[in-house]
């Protein structure tokens, strides 16, 4: 019904060039696919891909990732988001390394720290050559389009699921996985986009049910989102007369786990009057307002009012850092814009 061979042709024509991609018809590095395949969770193409030099450079192969030290990790990932994928990420690495090398087979990638159904069906099929069909939000979009499938996102998961599994049935989808499976997230990166897709361009424009019934645009179909709630919280930026800052590192689980950090309140619900911040405050200080902060996490906004203060030695909790160096550090991008408004 809707022919491999036309989506390949076509990717072998339109293609785009990735770092981590192969030549058309080859199989690419498990491990850079892996990577890239995990950094582009929740996070764009364009993003990634300096991130991801940066990474291959610095650690070239798993054994030389599962070597390194989680805080150099955190480090390199710092500004990526989606903190736990690097804390997974390590401790993937160090089950690969000594496994001596990434299992094969989906059901053997499914079982590693991190990694879910789709990074493993990814992974098999571009890394090994497996015919699986991974379902990302774009092949996600062109599948639900192709079969005009009507139900609502999340639930429609499991037919846009069995219906992009018959696409990978085709003979010719099964003997270029690797390449099959990146043609789909093509397809739908650029022709079949959200929004208005361009079905005059598409290599499967004529069998397509969506665009035959005039409903491609409106596909798929989603639950409407609900408002994410607003958090609140204070953070202080210490600094002492030498161009130091005061920091501290979150622990281990949780929120932003393992990343560093300005010291202050929790992030709660209500606002926080001045008075009752303080008591978080590092130390007794002249605090003066510098601004405020918003950052949007996946489940809630956040707002930082952030207070800063000059003292003659910095103490407290945690460790102070040359305000100066402070971009060499695991910091998180809610962080980041801390130090920004700071002025550090
Ligand atoms: Fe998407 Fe249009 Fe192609 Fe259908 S014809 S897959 S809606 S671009």
């Amino acid at each position: 019904m809707f022919p491999a061979s036309a989506l390949l042709s076509w990717y072998d024509r339109h293609r785009r060039k990735l770092p981590w991609r192969a030549e058309p018809g080859g199989i690419a590095d498990p491990y850079r696919v892996w990577l890239s395949e995990i950094m582009l969770q929740q996070t764009t193409v364009t993003a990634v891909i300096p991130y991801y030099e940066n990474f291959v450079s610095r650690f070239p192969t798993v054994e030389a990732l599962a070597a390194a030290d989680l805080n150099d990790v955190l480090s390199q990932w710092a500004g990526l988001g989606y903190y736990a994928r690097a804390r997974n990420l390590h401790a993937c690495a160090k089950a690969v390394a000594a496994m001596g090398g990434f299992p094969g087979t989906v059901e053997g990638l499914r079982s590693l720290p991190g990694i879910g159904p789709y990074t493993a069906a990814a992974v098999a099929a571009i890394g090994f050559g497996v015919p699986a069909v991974p379902v990302d939000g774009n092949v996600e979009r062109v599948t639900s389009r192709l079969f005009a499938i009507l139900d609502v996102l999340p639930g429609a998961r499991k037919a846009i699921g069995a219906a992009a599994s018959l696409l990978g049935e085709d003979p010719d989808a099964r003997a270029r996985p690797s390449d099959f499976a990146q043609a789909l997230f093509d397809l739908g990166a650029s022709v079949c986009s959200s929004g208005q897709p361009a079905c005059g361009v598409c290599p499967w424009m004529e069998p397509c049910l969506g665009r035959r019934a005039g409903i491609a645009a409106e596909l798929p179909r989603k639950a409407a989102k609900k408002a994410r709630p607003l958090r609140h919280g204070v953070s202080f930026w210490v600094t002492d007369g030498a161009g130091n800052v005061l920091l501290r590192r979150r622990p281990a689980s949780g929120l932003l786990g393992g990343m560093v950090e300005l010291p202050g309140t929790p992030w709660r619900d209500a606002e926080w009057a001045f008075e009752e911040a303080a008591e978080f405050a590092p130390v007794a200080a002249n605090w003066r307002p510098m601004g405020q902060v918003r950052h949007g996490f996946t489940h809630f906004e956040l707002t930082i009012e952030l207070f800063a203060a000059e003292v003659a030695e910095i103490g407290g909790e945690g460790f102070s850092h040359a305000v100066s160096g402070l971009g060499d550090l695991a910091l998180p991008s809610v962080m980041r814009k801390c130090v920004a408004v700071a002025g550090g």
